[in-house]
């Protein structure tokens, strides 16, 4: 494909955070990207006004009782629809499709990713629990089918855009950086009776509730050192994390020679979802440019890991390895999830995983079924923590 061709590409989550940005990148590069799949889990009115604006090939609704609904929106506009995630991972895997963004939130986004990498297309990897359940089986699969992996996430588009410059030098260390989310200066007494209003105001990112979240209690930054060892194939003890309030910095890469290169930018995650899109290319975006005498000060900080105890159980995990990360990220998708509900505290997240990680079975050479079956078990363990807790 030269690059003059139209890219196709396949937003799985179109109607989520960031399923949005990319199809705000897509419209401001109609000659460059068409949006040819558009997958939703249930946001069906959404999706079906995408389809139409983009004027999709193919859309699939992954809760099949939302179909209909799609099917006589769409009549007569020459736009296929499909239903369920068998038809994602048929249709992420057709000859026409170029790019597969993978925007779905959680474990769920681990199946359709897979069928992408074994088809041997190019990954726009949004979805960080696909690299932390399954990191080094997805990795090999990639190396296997000639499946190249570009990140999304905005901390590890930053390393890699740092790396074009690395000249094939060793890195000695990479630092990822951490908005420290919005409890970062609260008293940790406090911070134990936050509310899910609180946690979801996040001070610099626009992000999905899962996320955001997730960013609150640091696992976030847990589940990226987790994903940065696998894309950069660096140990764990070479990942420094560092809390940088304004976000201006997305990460780092230092060098033996003490060098370190950043990248740099208003956090907007379009950013790092155009270079996925574009790469090796950069094209232009309408988006807030730096002006650094306004910004004045950039200050960093070490993670405070008394008040969030989160990112140690990711480097313990990390620690650990086999199926232990998939243990981790399966009972903090419970625990989130009952959280959002208001059904468990704020420091109950953080005990319910660890307590999870010490009594879920270990498997130290995981297949790809004992992650899937991994991921169930210990999403009803936790489940079975929460319920106790919440009749206690
Ligand atoms: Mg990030």
């Amino acid at each position: 494909m030269g690059n003059t061709a139209k890219k196709n590409i396949a937003v799985l989550g179109s109607t989520g955070s960031i399923g949005k940005q990319a199809l705000d990148v897509i419209r401001q590069h109609p000659d460059k990207f068409k949006a040819a799949l558009l997958v939703a889990n249930n946001s069906w009115e959404a999706l079906c006004a995408q389809a139409l604006e983009f004027n999709a090939d193919d859309v699939v609704i992954c809760n099949g009782e939302h179909f209909h609904k799609v099917k006589e929106a769409l009549e007569g506009h020459g736009i296929s629809v499909h239903e369920g995630m068998g038809a994602v991972c048929d249709l992420v895997s057709k000859p026409e499709i170029d790019i597969v963004l993978t925007s779905m939130v959680g474990f769920s986004g681990l199946e359709s990713t897979v069928a992408a990498i074994k088809a041997g297309k190019t990954i726009a990897l949004a979805n960080k629990e696909t690299l932390v359940a399954a990191g080094s089986i997805v990795m090999s699969m990639a190396k296997k089918s000639g499946s190249r992996i570009l990140p999304v996430d905005s901390e590890h588009s930053a390393i890699f855009q740092c790396l074009q410059g690395a000249n094939g030098a060793t890195v000695e260390r990479i630092h990822l950086t951490a908005s420290g989310g919005p409890f970062r200066t609260w008293e940790k007494t406090r911070i134990a009776a936050a509310k899910r209003e609180q946690a979801l105001k996040h001070p610099q990112w626009n992000m999905g509730n899962k996320v955001t979240i997730d960013s609150a209690t640091m696992m976030n930054k847990g589940l990226e050192v987790i994903e940065a060892r696998w894309l950069f194939d660096v140990s764990p003890e070479r990942i420094n994390v560092v809390v940088h309030p304004q976000s201006i910095i997305h990460s780092m890469v230092e060098f033996a020679d003490g060098a370190v290169i950043a990248q740099l930018g208003h956090p907007d995650m379009r950013e790092p979802i155009q270079y996925a899109l574009g790469y090796p290319e950069r094209l232009s975006l309408t988006n807030k440019k730096i002006d650094f005498a306004q910004l004045a000060t950039l200050t960093f900080f070490a993670p405070d890991t008394e008040k969030f105890p989160a990112l140690q159980l990711a480097y313990k995990a990390l620690e650990k390895g086999g199926n232990m990360p998939c243990i981790m990220n399966a009972a903090n998708e419970a625990a989130v999830s009952a959280y959002l509900k208001d059904i468990i505290g704020f420091y109950d997240i953080s005990d319910i995983i660890s307590s999870c990680m010490d009594e879920a079975g270990f498997i130290a050479d995981p297949g790809l079924d004992d992650i899937y079956r991994t991921n169930t078990e210990a999403f009803c363990l936790a489940n079975r923590k929460i319920d106790r807790k919440n009749r206690a």
